[in-house]
């Protein structure tokens, strides 16, 4: 039976860290030490070495600036596994890509359909989310080890988009008409409008953490990005381009994504730890009218994301119709759900692309498409004439 390969990876156990919530006066002083991106201690703190002890993903006193000693080992094994990862668009071969899309009778117009709109959701939502991070998240999470990933995955984000305009380039597509998708097609824009406002509340200069509003503000916004945005509004988009790889077209496009699909399944496991380290340590956010709330975001995120796959798919392609996505969408969206310790949503769903979960783990066919070309320049490689 085939794994996903998050599930190999995620971290089994995080130890619980007995917490009590702030009194007014610390949420106060939390608060004001927030209010710095380069947030430092205390001033009566300052001098004092790091207590492992005391280290908190959110609201800590600790210096951050002082990233040993570990507290959050998975953050930095999950650093170093993404760091392992490495990949860059132009490592990647477009030649037989160019040829199948010039070649008239190379794609269906159902197949063109489904690489463009891809691309029109894709070019923009990797800026969303690492604007996200960079001007969102990162400031509000006291964890050096977390800010360390956090920082790798904002480049990765970067080099997601980077390789999104690269097969926009290599395909000679009419770039206004793909990088304004997500103002222009209703199914692209209905996923980027629900988002942002998770982004809005916390990139708010006003906006810091401390109290339990804010801090369930912060929450939210990362469980979000994590078990929705990753975790769920990219899977119609990289099935629909794998499945083209699958029947050997579009193979670089397709290797791409299956690097991309690889990164964007370690942020957000990633994700989900800090999540559940972040429940651990503040156990007073997780209500049950917080949770409520959640579950109704994964049912809008569900809907939104199987109305992309419907103006996607208009017929059935590849083997594939628009209605097999919606018992995917469930099926993906009660893993989230239970990764967080919610209950399934959708009880009983099956997986109807057990492919996929081939297709994350690159670790037994690196080469799947066979494309791969190292012939960039390296740093070893560079002439200073
Ligand atoms: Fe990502």
């Amino acid at each position: 039976m085939l794994v996903w390969e998050d599930e190999v990876r995620s971290t089994p156990a995080i130890a619980p860290v007995a917490m009590t919530p702030p009194s007014d006066t610390a949420a106060r002083s939390v608060a004001a030490t927030n209010a710095s991106p380069v947030s430092r201690p205390a001033a009566t703190a300052h001098t004092r070495r790091v207590n492992v002890a005391d280290k908190r993903i959110i609201n800590g006193q600790t210096d951050v600036n002082q990233l040993v000693p570990f507290k959050y080992k998975w953050a930095w094994e999950k650093y170093l596994a993404t760091c392992a990862n490495h990949w860059m668009p132009q490592e990647v071969n477009m030649s037989r890509d160019i040829a199948l899309w010039k070649d008239p009778n190379g794609l269906t117009e159902d197949e063109r359909r489904i690489v463009k709109r891809n691309l029109g959701f894709f070019v923009t939502a990797d800026s969303l989310a690492a604007n996200n991070i960079v001007l969102g998240t990162y400031r509000h999470i006291t964890a050096p080890e977390c800010r360390q990933f956090l920082l790798r995955q904002a480049f990765e984000e970067a080099i997601h988009t980077h390789a999104y305009q690269y097969i926009v380039e290599s395909l000679g597509l009419d770039e206004g008409e793909i990088f304004n998708a997500y103002h222009e097609v209703a199914a692209i824009r209905d996923k980027d409008e629900f988002l942002i406002p998770f982004i809005d509340a916390i990139m708010d200069p006003a906006f810091s953490t401390g109290t339990p509003e804010a801090d369930q503000t912060l929450l939210k916004s990362l469980i979000v990005f994590a078990c929705l945005m990753e975790g769920l509004f990219f899977y119609v988009g990289f099935t629909q381009i794998l499945a083209l790889g699958r029947q050997n077209k579009m193979t670089g496009a397709a290797e791409q994504y299956q690097y991309i699909l690889r990164d964007e399944s370690m942020h957000c496991n990633f994700g989900i730890d800090l999540i559940n380290q972040i429940k651990l340590e503040n156990p007073q956010l997780w209500t049950p009218a917080f949770k409520a709330e959640i579950r109704a975001l994964f049912e809008r995120a569900v809907e939104l994301e199987y109305r992309y796959a419907e103006d996607t798919m208009p017929r059935g392609v590849l083997g594939m119709n628009a209605s097999m996505f919606k018992g995917y969408l469930r099926y993906i969206a009660n893993r989230r759900a239970t990764q967080i310790g919610l209950e399934a949503l959708f009880p009983n769903e099956e997986n109807p692309f057990p492919w996929m979960s081939e297709m994350i783990d690159l670790k037994k066919e690196r080469n799947f498409f066979e494309t791969r070309v190292i012939d960039y320049q390296s740093g070893g490689a560079l002439s200073w004439d």
